[in-house]
C-alpha cells in the first residue's frame, strides 16, 4: 500500500535528490542534504534515521518518511491515509493492521513513541523546521488580554520560542529543562519543570492550536471553539491529531537569574522546605511584580523575591563526584566535602532555586532579600551556593552538558527513564523504600534523579494528561521523580530491573503513583493508567482518530 500511496501522494514528490541549504543548528540532519522538503522518501537513510529515538531501546522501521515542507503536505498525508484505511475497512477493530502515521519531532521519547512500523509513515517535523528559516515563530505583544503571545509552528523547538520572543523582552512562562524539544512533542505529553508548580506545566499555557486530525481536516481549536479537540490534543500523546501550530502564553522576560543550589541530608526537611516555597510563591500573580508591589508584599522574606523555579535532586553515593549533564554548579573546591557528605549519609538531596531579576536595581537587593530566604531554610549549613547568570543561560542550562557527552560520544547511549508523578502523602515511603533501599542496593543509577514538588491546581483536569488522585482533598501537592538514566549499550537490561523493581515497589503498596512519558505494552495498562479518564479518551479517540492511526508507537490502539 505504500506503493500506492506514493503514487497518489500527488504534490508530494518522491526520493529526488537536489540539493538543500541546511540550517546550521541541527546538523545530525546532514544525511537527508540532498532531498528537499516535501519529499516522501523510502530509501534506507531515511527509514533507519526514524527507526530509533533518543531512549535507543526500540527501533521500528517505517515503510516511509515524509519530510513536509508545508502543513499542506501533512493534511495530504493524512487524507489520503484515513481514505485508504476507510476503504480497505481498516480500524482496530480488523484483523490487519492499517496504515498508520506518526509525527516525529525531535524524537527525544525514549521508548518508541514517535514511531511508526512497516505499515507506517513517519512525518519528520523537523524537516518542517527546517524548510521554515523563519523558524516560524511570531511573535505578539499586546497589552490586551491575553497579553503577549507566540504562534508557533509545532515542528519549533523551545530554543526558536525564546530566541523570538527575546527579541522583543519576552517569554514563555513554563519550561521543560531542555529547550532542543519541539513544541508539539512536549504539548503532547504535558511539559514540566522547574516552572510548574507556580505556572503549570507547558499544556496549561496554550491559548490555541491547529490541529491536523485523524480524518485529515485542519482544525482550529481553543477554550472557546472546538474545546473538546483542545483539551483532548494537549497531553495526548499524539493520539488526536498532529499539532501544526500554537499559540503561547508570553510574560515580559528577566534579565537575570539568581540560581542557587543547597544541599539537604534530611529528606524531610528537604521536602517540607520544597513543600513551603512552592506554597508561598505559586500564589503570586503571574506577571513581574513592580518594585512597589514588592514593597508592599512582605512575607517574611519568602515574597520579597520572585521564586520562579524550584527543582530538587538527588545524590547517591556510588564511590565519587557525580558526573552527569546536571552535576557541575557548585566549586570544584567543594567536591571533596560535597563527597564526604554523600558518603557519610548515602542519600543526599539538593534543592534549586531560580529568582529572576529584572533591573539592576532590583538585582542589587538580591543578596539581602536571598540571605534572609536562606535563613528560614534547613539545609546542612555551609552548603548553599548561589551564581548569576542570564535568563537565556539559566533556561539553557543542559545545552552545555550535552554538547560535552556528545563529543565524548556519551549521548547518543541508550536511556532507560523512568518518570513517575508521586503523590505527597506517599513521598517519604517512596525515599525510605526507593531511594534508600532499591537505589543503594542495585547500584546501577547513572544520570540525574529529579524529585520536586508541583501544584495540583495548575493543572488543568480536562486535558489528557494524567496526574495522581488525591488521597485526601487538602493534598493541593504531589511529586515528580525523573530517574534520567544513560547507561551503556551493555547495561541497559540492568537498568531496567531496577525500574521494573521501582514500579513494582508502588504498586504493591498502592501508592497510587503515576508514569510521566509513560509507556505500556498493553490497552489494559493503559485503561488502568488513564483511570477515570479512559472512557473520555477512547471517546475521543473514536470522535477525532477513528481509523486509529495516529502516534501508533504510544501502543494505546494499535
Ligand atoms: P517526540 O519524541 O518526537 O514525540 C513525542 C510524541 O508526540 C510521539 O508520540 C509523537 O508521535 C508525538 N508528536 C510529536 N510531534 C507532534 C505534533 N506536532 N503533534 C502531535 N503529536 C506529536 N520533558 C519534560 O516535560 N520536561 C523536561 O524537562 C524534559 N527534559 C528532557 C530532556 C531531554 C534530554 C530529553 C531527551 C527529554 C526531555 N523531556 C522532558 C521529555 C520530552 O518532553 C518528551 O520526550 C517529548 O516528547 C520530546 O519532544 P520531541 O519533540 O522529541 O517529541
Amino acid at each position: 500500500f505504500i506503493t500506492r500511496l506514493i503514487s497518489t501522494l500527488q504534490g508530494i514528490k518522491t526520493s529526488k535528490p537536489q540539493p538543500a541549504v541546511e540550517p546550521p543548528l541541527l546538523d545530525n540532519y546532514h544525511h537527508h542534504r540532498h532531498f528537499p522538503a516535501g519529499t516522501l522518501r523510502t530509501d534506507p537513510t531515511a527509514v533507519s534515521a526514524a527507526a530509533t529515538d533518543y531512549g535507543h531501546i526500540v527501533h521500528r522501521r517505517p515503510a516511509a518518511v515524509l519530510h513536509p515542507s508545508s502543513v499542506d503536505d501533512i493534511v495530504k498525508l493524512v487524507n489520503l491515509a484515513y481514505d485508504y484505511n476507510v476503504v480497505h475497512n481498516h480500524n482496530n477493530n480488523s484483523t490487519s493492521a492499517g496504515l498508520t502515521v506518526a509525527a516525529r519531532g525531535r524524537s527525544h521519547s525514549v521508548r518508541g513513541q514517535a514511531m511508526a512500523a512497516a505499515n507506517g509513515v513517519v512525518v519528520d517535523m523537523m524537516r518542517l523546521r527546517s524548510a521554515r528559516f523563519d523558524k516560524n515563530v511570531n511573535v505578539v505583544v499586546s497589552s490586551k488580554p491575553p497579553g503577549p503571545y507566540a504562534d508557533v509552528g509545532g515542528e519549533a523547538l523551545w530554543i526558536d520560542v525564546l530566541e523570538a520572543a527575546l527579541r522583543h523582552g519576552v517569554a514563555p512562562v513554563s519550561w521543560t529543562d531542555y529547550l532542543y524539544l519541539t513544541v508539539g512533542g512536549t504539548l503532547s505529553n504535558a511539559g514540566i519543570s522547574g516552572q510548574t508548580f507556580r505556572h503549570g506545566p507547558q499544556i496549561s499555557n496554550v491559548h490555541e492550536m491547529d490541529v491536523v486530525t485523524g480524518t485529515g481536516k485542519l482544525v482550529t481549536c481553543s477554550p472557546s471553539t472546538n474545546a473538546d479537540l483542545f483539551y483532548a490534543v494537549l497531553g495526548g500523546l499524539g493520539q488526536f491529531g498532529i499539532i501544526t501550530r500554537a499559540r503561547i502564553a508570553l510574560r515580559p522576560a528577566p534579565e537575570k537569574v539568581r540560581w542557587v543550589r543547597m544541599l539537604y541530608s534530611d529528606f524531610s526537611a528537604f521536602t517540607s522546605d520544597q513543600e513551603r516555597l512552592i506554597t508561598v510563591h505559586a500564589s503570586r500573580k503571574q506577571e513581574h511584580d513592580t518594585s512597589e508591589d514588592r514593597n508592599r508584599n512582605h512575607g517574611g522574606g519568602l515574597l520579597d523575591l520572585e521564586l520562579d523555579y524550584l527543582e530538587g535532586s538527588v545524590m547517591v553515593d556510588r564511590g565519587g563526584p557525580p558526573s552527569h549533564w546536571r552535576s557541575s554548579f557548585f566549586p570544584t573546591s567543594d567536591a571533596p566535602r560535597i563527597v564526604s557528605l554523600v558518603a557519610q549519609h548515602r542519600v543526599i538531596y539538593c534543592l534549586e532555586l531560580a529568582i529572576n531579576s529584572y533591573t539592576n536595581h532590583h538585582h542589587h537587593h538580591l543578596d539581602t532579600e536571598l540571605e534572609r530566604l536562606l535563613q528560614g531554610l534547613s539545609y546542612v549549613p555551609g552548603f548553599a551556593h548561589s551564581k548569576d547568570v542570564s535568563y537565556v543561560d539559566f533556561l539553557d542550562r543542559v545545552r552545555g552538558g550535552e554538547l560535552e557527552l556528545q563529543s565524548r560520544g556519551l549521548w547518543e547511549v541508550p536511556h532507560p527513564w523512568l518518570n513517575l508523578f508521586v503523590p505527597k502523602s506517599r513521598i517519604a515511603e517512596f525515599d525510605s523504600g526507593v531511594f534508600k533501599d532499591i537505589v543503594l542496593r542495585r547500584n546501577v543509577t547513572t544520570g540525574p534523579v529529579l524529585v520536586y514538588p508541583m501544584n495540583r491546581n495548575k493543572w488543568d483536569e480536562r486535558t489528557s494528561a494524567v496526574i495522581p488522585a488525591a488521597a485526601a482533598e487538602e493534598e493541593d501537592v504531589f511529586y515528580t521523580v525523573g530517574f534520567l538514566h544513560s547507561s551503556g549499550h551493555e547495561g541497559w537490561e540492568e537498568v531496567e530491573e531496577q525500574n521494573r523493581e521501582i514500579v513494582e515497589f508502588c504498586e504493591g503498596r498502592g501508592m497510587g503513583v503515576k508514569q510521566y512519558l509513560a509507556h505500556y505494552a498493553t490497552t489494559e495498562e493503559w485503561a488502568r493508567h488513564f483511570g477515570p479518564k479512559w472512557t473520555r479518551f477512547r471517546h475521543r479517540k473514536s470522535e477525532f482518530d477513528p481509523m486509529k492511526m495516529l502516534s501508533p508507537g504510544q501502543r494505546i490502539f494499535n
